[in-house]
């Protein structure tokens, strides 16, 4: 079943096609996997669909939505959470702190309604903690985080908003091949409640991760499937993972 769809999705910066005309569908339950030479839109890409970017052209619906003028925080609410490349963290607040901030955006009050308790706010702040493995460092300060541990911090964040998709924009990027190893183990626990779209640039994380992976290059998709299809593709040989040895 479709969870997402994008229909000729573009976004001009001045006269560069960050991404230019792009058809897309996730499918519930997968892991898809999007990789592409420096530049080629990915963050662009994934931008639009989570409402930080608005489109110069085309249309995405979730759940059969059209969610194409949606901002992003109105995106969360419907399920779409997503991590940013850069590390987008309050580094004085501790790691529970962020996550609570990050979990109130979807609990908190609305009008006429009422809201999640503080209690219920960080509970849900710690059980998404723990998902990512740092239970013990809840009362932390984010900025005495290792890196790696930022990384994982972000995950939760995103996880805290309970997303039936997750964006991961290069999240294992600045990770010792150890915590790779921890982050791949984790995407697969959290895949089992969510959709998972990663933007990866280490070829062993997409293999071990992606049921599907979708190329870009130039802000055009170049092309799409499986793993196997995707190494085996000439196109994508030649342009992203080098003239074959
Ligand atoms: P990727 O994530 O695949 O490396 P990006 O989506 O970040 O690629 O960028 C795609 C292209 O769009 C690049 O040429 C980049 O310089 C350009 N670009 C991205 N964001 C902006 C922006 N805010 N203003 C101008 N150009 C941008
Ligand atoms: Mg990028």
């Amino acid at each position: 079943m479709t969870l997402l769809e994008a229909h000729g999705l573009t976004r001009h910066f001045d006269g560069l096609k960050a991404v230019d005309g792009v058809d897309f569908a996730l499918r519930r339950g997968e892991i898809r996997a999007i990789i592409g030479p420096n530049g080629a839109g990915k963050s662009t890409f994934v931008g639009l669909l989570s409402g930080r970017i608005t489109p110069s052209a085309g249309r995405i619906a979730f759940e059969g939505r059209d969610i194409t003028g949606l901002p992003a925080h109105r995106r969360v609410r419907l399920g779409i959470a997503y991590t940013f490349q850069i590390t987008n963290i309050y580094p004085a607040l501790t790691a529970l702190e962020n996550v609570a901030i990050a979990a109130q955006s979807r609990l908190r009050p609305r009008l006429l309604r009422p809201g999640a308790s503080e209690a219920e706010i960080l509970k849900a702040a710690r059980e998404a903690l723990a998902r990512v493995g740092l239970a013990d460092r809840v009362q932390e300060p984010a900025g005495a985080l290792a890196y790696g541990h930022q990384r994982l911090l972000e995950v939760a964040m995103g996880l805290a908003l309970r997303p039936k998709l997750l964006i991961l924009d290069e999240p294992t990027q600045g990770l010792s091949e150890a915590e790779i190893a921890n982050f791949i183990a984790l995407v697969r626990r959290v895949a089992e409640g969510a959709t998972v779209l990663l933007i990866e640039h280490n070829m062993d994380v997409v293999m071990a991760l992606a049921s599907r992976i979708t190329v870009l290059e130039r802000g055009r998709l170049l092309a799409e499937g499986s793993p196997a299809e995707i190494v085996a593709n000439a196109a994508v040989q030649s342009a992203y993972l080098g003239s074959p040895a």
